[in-house]
């Protein structure tokens, strides 16, 4: 695919190809949370490929009609079969091939190949998503899931509510911000009051709230999350590290969201900045690393502007004891991030989702990050998608695939000699995210 074949990488990516992996990154909850599609098409096109097929003219009802679960196949083909040609060497797309080859053993896209697919769809079941990531060698998955079933998060707190032996879960503090991320967040009377029941208090004023999202983090790690998850809005994250001015003053509970309507953007940010800082001390004093969102964003119609890892400069700098995972290699503003990366101990590069936005940028970081940054501080895997786990085993397959090419060029420059590149793979694919997120597993030797 991207290496073009020599011994060299032949040997490398055979033995890549075998390691087992921390997958530092998905939104799986278990099997059944895994959509159930009967439709071909629909089986086909989940995830991330909506997105440039939006992206190639397709209008968002067509793209409804073609993810319709139960839809007619012989009616959504001659639509579809258009818009394909039109983005089907995408690297989103390239993993839709992976699943047709190697989940149903179709080497092209046709109406037959789909209506053979369509005959292996009631096999998709929890046996099927078992062997799914044991064949990746998936060894364990950090998700950011939690939350996102109505009182999940609570039931996680109490110990009602588990998850499969194989995923560690992340806490995600978009829930607890005030700028509107999810449905369910602080932004409201409702939502503050959410997470009060999850620390069993009726919240009536910032610091009680305040009290109550360090006890749902510290049980949340009792309960076994092993880190942070959030998103720090780019542009000046760092302007408000003490409570915003109408709090100070007056009662403590002057300010904070009643039955009143909730408060948008920009009135909100001073508060949002207030609180991203606030759980930053808490991850700290936790000891739970801090995932962070850099780079391309889900979707469409996003900004690039700010998209920037720079903007998360001053961030890093304040909280210097608290660990940073920035996800998504920060594209397409590489050399930002290897800056960063290279500068301040407090940060990891964590390769989730890259391989799939741009692998081609995705191998050159990694070739350049093992020139300029200390191997130990990249994390090589993460799918990124939701219960689909044919779709992270195929993004897998990209991924090793890069990392494998990566390192090959490096070897036959005569940077690396070819243990060292697969001692150098076996880190960033097990050893640092087991070591970065504590999670206590045996370390591999390749
Ligand atoms: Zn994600």
């Amino acid at each position: 695919m991207l290496h073009k074949p020599s011994p060299v990488f032949d040997r490398i990516s055979e033995r890549v190809a075998a390691l087992p992996v921390i997958d530092c990154h998905e939104h799986m909850a278990g099997p059944a949370f895994m959509p159930v599609v009967h439709e071909p098409i629909a089986a086909l096109i989940l995830g991330y490929l909506s997105s440039d097929l939006i992206s190639a003219y397709t209008d968002p009802d067509t793209l409804l009609m073609l993810q319709d679960p139960e839809g007619d196949t012989e009616k959504k083909w001659p639509v579809f079969e258009a818009i394909w040609k039109r983005t089907e060497h995408t690297a989103y797309a390239r993993v839709t091939r992976l699943v047709l080859r190697d989940v149903y053993g179709e080497a092209a896209m046709s109406l037959a190949a789909l209506r053979r697919v369509g005959e292996q769809l009631a096999a998709r079941d929890a046996a099927f998503y078992v062997r799914m990531l044991d064949e990746a060698n998936i060894h364990l998955i950090l998700s950011d899931v939690l939350h996102w079933q109505p009182d999940d998060l609570r039931q996680f707190l109490r110990g009602e509510k588990t998850f499969p032996d194989r995923v560690r879960v992340m806490i995600q503090l978009p829930f607890f911000h005030v700028v509107k991320e999810h449905d369910i967040s602080a932004r409201d009377w409702e939502g503050v009051q959410l997470i009060g029941r999850c620390a069993d208090r009726h919240i009536t004023s910032l610091d009680e709230y305040l009290q109550a999202v360090y006890e749902v983090m510290a049980q949340a790690k009792a309960r076994g999350a092993v880190g942070v998850r959030t998103r720090a809005r780019m542009s000046g994250r760092c302007t408000m590290m003490s409570r915003p001015g109408p709090m100070r003053s007056g009662s403590s509970t002057a300010c904070w969201p009643t039955r009143a309507p909730s408060s948008g953007w920009p009135d909100a940010k001073p508060l949002d900045d207030f609180l991203f800082h606030q759980y930053m001390r808490f991850a700290r004093e936790l000891d739970l690393p801090v995932q962070l969102h850099t780079g391309h964003m889900a979707g469409i119609y996003n900004r690039v502007d700010k998209a920037n890892a720079a903007h998360l400069t001053t961030v890093l700098e304040l909280h210097q004891q608290v660990r940073f995972d920035l996800f998504h290699g920060n594209w397409p503003y590489m050399d930002d991030l290897l800056f960063l990366i290279k500068n301040y101990p407090n940060a990891a590069l964590d390769c989730c989702w890259l391989p799939i936005i741009d692998p081609l940028y995705a191998e050159e970081m990694l070739e350049r990050a093992v020139v300029t940054v200390p191997h130990v501080k990249v994390h090589g895997f993460g799918g990124d998608y939701v219960d689909a786990p044919e779709y992270s085993a195929a993004h897998l397959k990209i991924a090793r695939h890069v990392i494998a090419s990566a390192l090959a060029d490096l070897a036959e420059r005569g940077w690396l000699d070819e243990d060292a590149a697969l001692s150098i793979a076996a880190d960033w694919l097990f050893n640092n995210p087991n070591q970065f997120f504590r999670l206590g597993c045996e370390p591999i030797t390749p």
